[in-house]
């Protein structure tokens, strides 16, 4: 008996080095292709996600197509107030010129800027393109939603307009849902103009700065966004002014001190170009073109 165990022996041990060890070592070169495929596949994945990422962030980058241009911008910021026909009121601009003008910047080719593109503009230098425009309306009369914001939309322009937050609930003055509607469209920018129109130039330092922060947190709690630019009442401002919008969190501010405005200026000083009711057309194109 013992003799036949030591004569089957050799012979298992040796079936099992043909068939069995064969077959193990197949079963890990497969397990061992699976982790090298695994591998190589978890590592592409990884590279398509750092090309999707650096795709979005190019995209995330607005400037990234703009223009360098190789001495300093100027943006015609244009000033408008009212658009009504009132005979002998400086401020307000009839209709009829209004949607002119705008007709006008279409036509040959004028871009618009909103706040954040004007800003842009200033820090890098760059532009979206040859001829650039941005069109600001003060105060925020009910006239800018029911004869500015036709024109806007049917020539699909943009503009800004300059609310002075405390009056939006008095007669002839654009409401939270004028406001709403107009942000709605992607024409129109909401920024600040204060709470109550006071020249800012003859307040205390705290006073301006409830102004500054309260007209802000308005504008954005009611129209979910951040506010970036303010516009100074009757263009009036001092030293403090720009520290104490900077720390409100504005960018911008916008004076009514006549010229193109350029980041040399200090981009909370910027000049405006105001526009009077029965300009022509051809000074119109003098003033918004900066060549
Ligand atoms: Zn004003």
């Amino acid at each position: 008996m013992k003799k036949k165990i030591w004569f089957i022996l050799p012979l298992v041990i040796l079936l099992i080095a043909v068939f069995v060890a064969p077959i193990v070592q197949k079963k890990d070169s497969c397990q061992k292709n699976v982790v090298t495929k695994h591998t190589a596949s978890a590592k592409q994945l990884v590279t398509t996600r750092k090309k999707a990422k650096s795709a979005k962030l190019k995209h995330a980058d607005p400037t990234a197509h703009w223009t360098s241009l190789t001495s300093p911008v100027k943006i015609p910021i244009l000033m408008y107030h009212s658009i009504s026909d009132k005979p002998g009121n400086s401020l307000c601009i009839p209709p009829e010129q209004f949607a002119n003008q705008i007709k006008w910047l279409k036509q040959n080719h004028y871009y618009m800027l909103t706040p954040t593109q004007a800003y842009l503009v200033l820090k890098t230098n760059k532009v979206p393109s040859k001829k650039i425009v941005w069109v600001t309306l003060d105060d925020g009369y009910l006239n800018n939603y029911t004869a500015v914001y036709p024109v806007i939309k049917q020539l699909n322009s943009k503009v800004t307009i300059n609310m002075i937050t405390g009056f939006s609930q008095n007669q002839g003055m654009l409401t939270l849902q004028d406001l709403k509607t107009m942000k709605k469209s992607g024409l129109v920018t909401i920024s600040s103009h204060t709470v109550h129109h006071e020249e800012l130039n003859t307040l205390t330092a705290e006073q301006q700065k409830q102004e500054l922060v309260a007209s802000k947190a308005w504008l954005d709690s009611n129209l979910k966004q951040n506010t970036n630019m303010i516009c100074y009442p009757v263009g009036r401002y001092n030293d403090a002014t720009a520290i104490l919008a900077s720390q409100a969190g504005y960018k911008l501010g916008l004076t009514t001190t006549p010229g193109f405005a350029s980041a040399s200026q200090g981009l909370f000083a910027l000049h405006r170009l105001r526009v009077t009711p029965g300009m022509s057309n051809y000074s119109f194109s003098h003033l918004a073109s900066t060549y």
